[in-house]
């Protein structure tokens, strides 16, 4: 029989997961931020001076690639910065809290909250993606 059909992603589950679920998964920080969309203080991230020449960011919470680290550059807002996420990788909405209009980014696998993405990014896409350490785990 072939399985083509089988269910296998891990997303497809995380979905499905509960907030309980989420905390059992998670640290107490990663939950603040991937499912409670928090932000983590600037500077304080452990990948905001991370500059690999190559490798890869995946989401902290489903393991989905994110961010390619070619892609990465020194913005100097305090945290990780990228010009582009990888394709289909994530989703984004308008962002209206804290009396601000931002767009938030969130991974398309699992729905968690990364972080925002402005418009005054380097070329060629003129992209910040702003998105918090806590949220991704670097890969060689
Ligand atoms: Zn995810």
């Amino acid at each position: 029989m072939s399985d083509t059909n089988a269910p296998s992603t891990d997303a497809d589950d995380l979905a499905d997961l509960t907030d309980e679920e989420w905390r059992e998964r998670l640290s107490e920080e990663e939950y603040r931020v991937l499912r409670e969309s928090g932000t983590e203080a600037r500077f304080s991230g452990e990948y905001v001076d991370h500059l690999p020449e190559d490798g890869e960011y995946r989401c902290a919470a489903c393991d989905e690639v994110l961010f390619d680290a070619g892609t990465k550059y020194e913005s100097g807002c305090g945290w990780p910065a990228f010009y582009a996420a990888e394709e289909d990788s994530v989703t984004t909405t308008l962002d209206t809290s804290h009396g601000m209009r931002r767009t938030e980014v969130r991974c398309a696998s699992c729905d968690s909250h990364l972080g925002h993405v402005f418009d005054d990014g380097p070329e060629p896409t003129g992209k910040r993606f702003c998105i918090n350490s806590v949220a991704m785990e670097y890969e060689e």
